[in-house]
């Protein structure tokens, strides 16, 4: 029996978890948590059982522990909780499916506490991989990224000589706005930017797909969990999202993993270890593809993955503001506050501003996200 703790249960990675685990009679679930929706986090409790969960605020923690006080299901709060969760003394892996930076802590004390990490919640390695890497290395935990693309070059590298490797194809759809005009962008609205082509997925991701900020993130999350330099990664557009990332050998090999763009795939592919389970969805039939076809990401319109790579170049506390400022931004966006174009407007602003913190700590990389809310009311971020 395979044991599960899980962070943001009731999210888009979160629930289609859940749905692994209910098809497989070898997995069960210790230990839940989510940010606000508690009906549908009683519901997981009731079906799944775990000993306690966790909510983000004490008061809905409080409206939680009413509902569930017929079954014996403890309900904790806040940050404690949420490490409580994430350290649950018989889970065998911690799956971070929460989003943002609250991610850090928790999955650092799971990394502690011995936990292997099925690793969703990208802020995790983009702000400490130079924390977390080590750590899981010297507590000999395994990092089993759940991401399409991470997932697909982890099955790429398998079996094979990592010294042999050439370079890294990292793929990407291109978004909904792909061969798009920077004109064209000015007036593009949330509701077009969550409208991906190919994925169903949370409403931040989908505009980061949309940006290309999430493939920057991908490019800094690949660097930390393959160990290869920026210049070892190539970034392709694959609008089919049927091969979802590929490794191409020193000899010229390249390696591929396709599949439907289903994130279940990747997700019983790490929680399980990397055993291949039953389909859980479709088989492609590749008879019926009308191609497969890449091309080189317009830089210049999409600045996502340019100003990914200024960070990444900055290093240090750099990607953690990247980050940070790219997360705020998309919020605005997404309440019909700022333009599309605002969101890297806003993120060059804020990494202009930042002076680099060499090795930042897990204390230094929480309190810039409490000082970044000072930075939000200059007439910079403003613009
Ligand atoms: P989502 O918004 O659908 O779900 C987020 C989960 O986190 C929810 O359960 C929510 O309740 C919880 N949460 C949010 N704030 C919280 C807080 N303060 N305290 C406790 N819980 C909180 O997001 P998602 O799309 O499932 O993405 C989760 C993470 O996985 C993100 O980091 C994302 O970048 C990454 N990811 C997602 C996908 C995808 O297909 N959705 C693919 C790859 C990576
Ligand atoms: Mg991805």
């Amino acid at each position: 029996m395979k044991k599960y703790a899980i962070l943001g249960s009731t999210g888009s990675i979160g629930t289609q978890t859940l749905d692994i685990i209910r098809r497989n009679e070898d997995m069960e679930v210790v230990a839940l948590s989510a940010g606000s929706n508690i009906t549908l986090l009683e519901a997981q409790a009731r079906e799944f059982q775990p000993e306690f969960v966790a909510v983000s605020e004490e008061a809905r923690a409080a409206d939680l522990r009413q509902r569930l006080a017929d079954t014996g299901i403890r309900v904790l709060s806040g940050m404690e909780g949420l490490c409580q969760v994430a350290t649950h003394p018989e889970a065998d892996v911690t799956v971070t499916a929460i989003v943002g930076m609250i991610g850090i802590k928790p999955t650092l004390e799971a990394i502690r506490a011995g936990k292997d990490i099925a690793l969703a919640n990208k802020e995790t390695l983009v702000c400490a991989g130079h924390l977390v890497m080590p750590l899981a290395e010297k507590m000999g935990v395994r990092i089993l990224p759940v991401d399409s693309e991470h997932s697909a070059i982890s099955q790429c590298l398998r079996g094979n000589n990592e010294k042999e490797l050439h370079q890294i194809l990292l793929t990407a759809s291109g978004g909904p706005f792909l061969g798009r005009t920077a004109e064209e962008l000015a007036n593009v609205t949330a509701e077009q930017a969550i409208a991906h082509p190919n994925w169903s997925m949370g409403r931040k991701i989908s505009v980061d797909s949309s940006t290309l900020v999430n493939k920057g993130l991908e490019v800094i999350e690949a660097m930390w969990l393959f160990n290869v330099s920026r210049e070892q990664i190539h970034v392709l557009i694959h609008p089919q999202s049927m091969i979802h990332s590929m490794v191409q050998y020193r000899d010229g090999s390249i390696i591929a993993q396709l599949g439907p763009a289903d994130m279940r795939l990747p997700i019983q592919y790490a929680i399980s270890y990397e055993k291949r389970l039953e389909n859980p969805g479709e088989y492609i039939d590749l008879t019926r593809l009308s191609g497969l076809t890449f091309l080189e990401p317009d830089y210049d319109t999409f600045r996502g993955i340019p100003l990914a790579d200024e960070a990444i170049r900055a290093g240090g506390s750099m990607p953690a503001v990247f980050n940070l400022a790219n997360e705020w931004a998309v919020e605005k966006y997404l309440q019909g506050e700022i333009p599309f174009p605002d969101i890297y407007r806003i993120i060059e602003a804020c990494m202009s501003k930042h002076t680099v913190i060499p090795s930042p700590d897990e204390d230094i990389i929480l309190q810039l996200e409490q000082d970044f809310d000072s930075w939000l009311e200059k007439d910079w971020v403003r613009g």
